[in-house]
């Protein structure tokens, strides 16, 4: 339940959006209440493909300026998140007979560069054909005329970003609650007053608020639909599907941006997490987002495409570790080709018939900091308050920092492996410290959870005493991460649910209820071999 019954802002969804938004505005002052329907991170925000990028498509479409702010940000990215955010390799191979030539490549590749400027991450290299089957043997052959290679940025779990976000958002006095669904957003002559949501257990409840920001992602016609009056329909969205499978022969060294041959939209291959996620699609959607999933075609699609630049791959849906479809949060644009609908964000104003919300409508994972900025300086001034000013521009996540002493405490505790100590900093930068404490203040959490000795029980208790998370799947998904493994997180799942059990006070029946409930959340990842 909320702390306060009334807030100055009450922000709905926990996406990356939602998150940043609440950072930001707790830490110039505002009294925030942030309310997800699920647990936070756990919709669009981690079905993306995981890049923060540019958009070299979205310069084909013309959008310069979205191109210009999303270097910018990459650059802010990997410096304040450098835990989480890393540098990435991209190969782009032309072929003959192929929608886009040598010269248009060259002059993307410039025009990269060009706004890049000042914040490069090294320049692009054009290649020849023999340059480029040097670089990358499995790739192929016919028709090859050569190609690029540029430098990106990859997040390997937005998920910890969203947490991370919300954790300062926390340190900063906001009050964040996942399992909470605002079921609606009351206005009273035209102003809003504020919202009602229900919890877990089927709690009503209800808080004031003198604004309201929804940020729901492609639910965001959802929330509308909760007002007290007729609102506009804002969101067209578009499912882009991915699937993940292990090394396979002829592999990539560095991540691929391809045209696929079948329809010539351009699709990435991507070295990730151990493992390549290879994607994505983009079809109109008007379901519910919670029901997305891959189709049989999109699977088949990614399949193909994948095994035609890399011949010796011979992929099949057994290689398939996991697949999942997102719904991206666009703005309704009448008929318009899916791929030339606007990826820039749009802040709306309801003022005229429910003064004190907003709507956020798009944007990407790259751009969620100015967003959260553009937002906040909105609600300060629907406030009328004197709030600091944004505080956050350059300021570190928390996970950013004290990596070195991280680095020392785990060689001198010993507990995990050296595997182990890899995962635990590439999961929780310089948080990792906070792990070890745990574990060096409670003895019974000093021990591992599998065999190679990578994982933690204070990882466990962690996340459930200082990330928020209420049950086994938050965990093993958006926590410790190991969910993304080519197992799900299955091989350590029952481990981390004793530790879970006892930090959250599970009987046998709940812990069964809990190993059932992850279950069938993998049951949805998982692709049927027919
Ligand atoms: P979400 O993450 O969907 O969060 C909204 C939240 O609101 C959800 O958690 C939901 O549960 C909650 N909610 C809904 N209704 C309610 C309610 N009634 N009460 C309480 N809570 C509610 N961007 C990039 O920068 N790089 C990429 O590589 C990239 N790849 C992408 C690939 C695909 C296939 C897709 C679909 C998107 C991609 N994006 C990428 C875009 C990016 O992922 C999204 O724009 C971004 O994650 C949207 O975040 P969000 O917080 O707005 O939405």
């Amino acid at each position: 339940m909320a702390a306060s019954e009334a807030y100055d802002l009450v922000i709905i969804g926990g996406g990356i959006n939602g998150a940043g938004i609440a950072r930001d505005a707790a830490s110039r002052g505002i009294n925030v209440l942030l309310l997800e329907m699920n647990d936070f991170a756990s919709g669009t925000t981690s079905w993306s493909s995981r890049l923060i990028h540019g958009g070299l498509r979205y310069l084909e479409h013309g959008e310069l300026s979205l191109v210009y702010e999303s270097l910018q940000e990459r650059a802010r990215l990997l410096r304040t998140a450098r835990h989480l955010v890393h540098r990435i390799r991209i190969n782009v191979p032309i072929y003959t007979g192929g929608k886009r030539g040598m010269l248009l490549l060259r002059i993307g590749m410039l025009a990269y560069d060009l706004m890049s400027f000042g914040k490069p991450l090294g320049r692009h290299r054009m290649l020849d054909r023999r340059q480029f089957l040097a670089n990358e043997p499995g790739v192929a052959e016919d028709g090859l005329r050569g190609g690029a290679q540029y430098f990106d940025a990859q997040v390997t779990f937005p998920e910890r970003l969203v947490i991370e976000n919300l954790a300062a958002a926390r340190a900063y006095g906001a009050d964040v609650l996942n399992y909470s669904r605002v079921t609606g957003i009351d206005v009273d002559g035209a102003k809003v007053r504020g919202v009602r949501y229900t919890d877990e257990q089927g709690g009503e409840h209800e808080v004031a608020a003198r604004v309201v920001v929804n940020a729901a992602g492609p639910w965001v016609d959802h929330v509308l639909g909760t007002v007290n009056r007729p609102m506009p329909g804002l969101v067209g969205g578009t499912k882009g599907s991915h699937i993940v499978v292990g090394p396979f022969d002829g592999a990539p060294k560095d991540a691929f941006y391809v045209e696929a041959y079948i329809d010539t939209r351009p699709f990435f291959i991507i070295p990730w997490n151990g493992q390549y996620l290879i994607g994505t699609t983009d079809h109109r959607y008007r379901g519910d987002p919670s029901d997305a999933t891959p189709s049989e075609a999109e699977i088949d699609y990614l399949l193909a495409e994948t095994n035609r630049v890399f011949p010796r791959a011979n992929l099949t849906r057994r290689d398939i570790h996991f697949a999942y479809a997102g719904v991206r949060p666009l703005p309704r644009q009448g008929k318009k080709a899916e791929g030339a609908i606007t990826r820039r964000h749009i802040i709306r104003n309801h003022q005229r018939n429910a003064l004190g919300l907003l709507s956020v409508i798009g944007g990407k994972l790259t751009t969620y900091w100015s967003l959260a900025e553009q937002v906040t300086d909105r609600v300060v001034k629907m406030l009328g308050v004197r709030a600091k000013a944004c505080v956050t521009r350059q300021m570190f996540l928390p996970g950013a920092l004290g990596t070195t002493a991280a680095e020392q405490m785990l060689a001198e505790l010993g507990t995990v492996s050296e595997q182990g100590a890899d995962r635990l900093l590439e999961v929780y930068g310089g948080r990792t410290r906070r792990i070890l404490e745990l574990a060096w203040e409670e003895p019974h959490l000093d021990r591992t959870l599998d065999p190679a000795r990578t994982v933690l029980a204070s990882e466990v208790a962690f996340a459930v005493r200082h990330e928020f998370a209420r049950h086994l799947t938050d965990i093993v998904h958006r926590r410790t991460m190991l969910g993304l493994s080519p197992d799900l997180g299955e091989s350590v799942a029952e481990a981390v649910a004793d530790v879970a059990a006892g930090e959250l006070g599970w009987d046998a029946a709940t812990r069964a209820r809990e190993l059932e409930a992850l279950r069938a959340w993998n049951a949805r990842l998982r692709v049927p071999v027919s």
